[in-house]
């Protein structure tokens, strides 16, 4: 059996995480979204359980305290966390996980117990003035949430270089390609196929009785 993967994607704001993470679940459901906990106040059309656990802040805090999340961070003003128990029981199932999450989470998971099954990706803009047009065009945000996004985006992008890879998400598609064989060739990594030791064992017997 295989052992899932954390698949993490963290990006600036509006880069395009969400949408990519969808067209990665349309290429193969058995991928599992993390949905994380926040204390940010739900978009027209999000649904609780859905995009995010839409929770308050001393219920977000409770949650840190009995240590249920993964990882945890402060970002724009609200508290976002990856609770532990849905991502422990999918990967031991050998179902990959999939994280939108910034550096601040990476980071914590690429260093905790399960650091060695993450797969990290950071997506650049292809510009600033695309990834403002992004955030303007997706509608969802006051101009001001709007400009609070822009100014912290330099902070997201400065910490590129901690990831395994960095795709600029220029053409969609072509990101999509890209991430698909990201994602195949790291299933394919040695750790994730615990059953190669028992296969090995096997060949050397056979091999020994042959010879
Ligand atoms: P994030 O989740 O990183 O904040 P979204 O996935 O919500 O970003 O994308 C922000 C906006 O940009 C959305 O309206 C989305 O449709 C658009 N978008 C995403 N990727 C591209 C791309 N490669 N080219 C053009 N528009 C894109
Ligand atoms: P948004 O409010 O636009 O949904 O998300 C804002 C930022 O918070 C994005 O950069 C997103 O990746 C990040 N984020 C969402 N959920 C989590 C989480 O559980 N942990 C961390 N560390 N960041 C998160």
């Amino acid at each position: 059996m295989r052992r899932g993967l954390l698949i993490i994607l963290s990006s600036p704001s509006g880069a395009g995480k969400s949408t990519l993470a969808r067209r990665l679940r349309d290429w193969d459901a058995s991928i599992v979204f993390s949905v994380s906990a926040t204390t940010r106040a739900p978009r027209p059309g999000e649904m609780d359980g859905r995009e995010y656990h839409f929770v308050s802040e001393p219920d977000f805090k409770a949650r840190v305290k009995a240590e249920g999340m993964l990882e945890h961070a402060h970002v724009f003003g609200n508290f976002y966390g990856s609770p532990r128990a849905p991502v422990e029981a999918a990967i031991a199932q050998g179902e990959d996980v999939l994280f939108d999450i910034d550096w601040q989470g990476a980071q914590q998971i690429r260093n905790s117990a399960l650091g060695a099954h993450t797969l990290s990706i950071f997506l650049l803009p292809p510009s600033i003035a695309e990834l403002k047009r992004r955030l303007v065009s997706r509608g969802q945000d006051t101009p001001e949430t709007i400009a609070r996004r822009m100014q912290k985006s330099w902070d997201e992008i400065s910490h590129w270089d901690g990831y395994d890879f960095v795709l600029v998400n220029d053409d969609l598609d072509a990101t999509e390609a890209r991430l698909r064989t990201i994602i195949t060739a790291t299933r394919l990594r040695r750790l994730q196929q615990p059953g190669l030791t028992d296969h090995v064992r096997a060949l050397q017997t056979e091999f020994e009785e042959l010879s």
